[in-house]
């Protein structure tokens, strides 16, 4: 995670002490920390810059009220932006469709996805009281079929069998219907993903979009591979319509900036965040808690 940024920032606000308001040159060195410290941890240049200026437009002018003190302004126009910037609020799943709802999970190999796969679906049935249906489509590794149906018997959620020998719009189209005849409120489908993007991957997995009319497209991302976390997000972006990120892996010792980045480059929401790699390591993303988590 970020640095504590008020604590990096604490000696350059000092300089604000006795002063009225917040302009250009009194916030010049504050600002520069802001910058040093957000590409540190990783977060895209682009990112970066117009970040900045959007913290600079905000303070600038911006009277010091009350008891406030001109450096905890700062510090609040930070936040605020940094809010922003990760998308105000929560963005819930959106199930409302016809049942069963579809769940794509798209994502590179080691990203998380089947791990999400199961932690989604735990979350689905605990707390929302759904009846899931989970299914594999990754006919390269059958280690990945067996590690979801695993996870899949652990958890208590039902589990479509596929095989190597089967194409994945075949196996995609037979788990729908097996939904539908069992009423199952929600299929998740987890998908074959490989090192590095590739147009196979990216054709077949456009395929299953396209059969399986997904109401969410979830792309799976690992936090801590920073700067090409955002080029992946931005492929897998520019290759389906996502409805939201899954950042996983927060628990590392990322240093966050993948959280700042993904939302901007792709214009999509972080829905959920991995936080450990046990079922019940899923958590909805508040950016104004990462926010408060990233100021300390
Ligand atoms: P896939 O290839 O995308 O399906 O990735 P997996 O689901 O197999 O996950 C790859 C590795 O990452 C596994 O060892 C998981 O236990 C681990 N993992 C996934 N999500 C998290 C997370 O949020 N935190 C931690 N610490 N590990 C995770």
């Amino acid at each position: 995670m970020l640095d504590n940024l008020t604590q990096r920032l604490s000696g350059v606000i000092k300089n604000l002490r006795g002063q009225a308001r917040l302009t250009e040159s009194n916030i010049q060195d504050a600002l520069r920390e802001v910058r040093m410290a957000l590409l540190e941890a990783d977060v895209a240049l682009p990112v970066v810059k117009e970040f900045a200026a959007q913290v600079k437009e905000a303070a600038l002018g911006h009277e010091v009220i009350g008891n406030l003190n001109p450096g905890q302004a700062f510090i609040g126009v930070v936040h605020r932006e940094l809010t922003r910037l990760m998308g105000e609020h929560n963005d819930a799943l959106n199930l409302t469709t016809t049942p069963p709802a579809v769940i794509l999970m798209a994502g590179l190999q080691g990203a998380g996805k089947t791990t999400t796969c199961g932690k989604l679906a735990k979350l689905l049935h605990d707390q929302h009281k759904k009846k899931i249906l989970l299914v594999s489509c990754d006919i390269y590794r059958p280690a990945a079929i067996e590690q979801l149906r695993t996870l899949a018997t652990q958890l208590g959620i039902d589990f479509f069998a596929s095989d190597i020998s089967q194409k994945p719009q075949d196996i995609a189209l037979a788990a729908l219907d097996f939904a539908r005849k069992h009423h199952h409120d929600v299929l998740i489908v987890d998908t074959a993903g490989r090192l590095a993007i590739d147009e196979a991957m990216m054709a077949e997995i456009q395929q299953l979009h396209a059969t399986l009319k997904p109401i969410e497209t979830l792309f799976v991302v690992d936090a801590m591979t920073g700067q090409d976390a955002v080029n992946t997000a931005r492929a897998f972006g520019e290759a389906l319509p996502l409805t939201g990120i899954v950042l996983t892996k927060m628990d590392g010792d990322s240093r966050g900036g993948a959280a700042l980045s993904v939302r901007h480059v792709t214009g999509r929401p972080i829905k959920f965040i991995g936080v450990s790699e046990k079922p019940n390591g899923l958590e909805a993303f508040h950016p104004e808690r990462m926010a408060s988590r990233i100021l300390g």
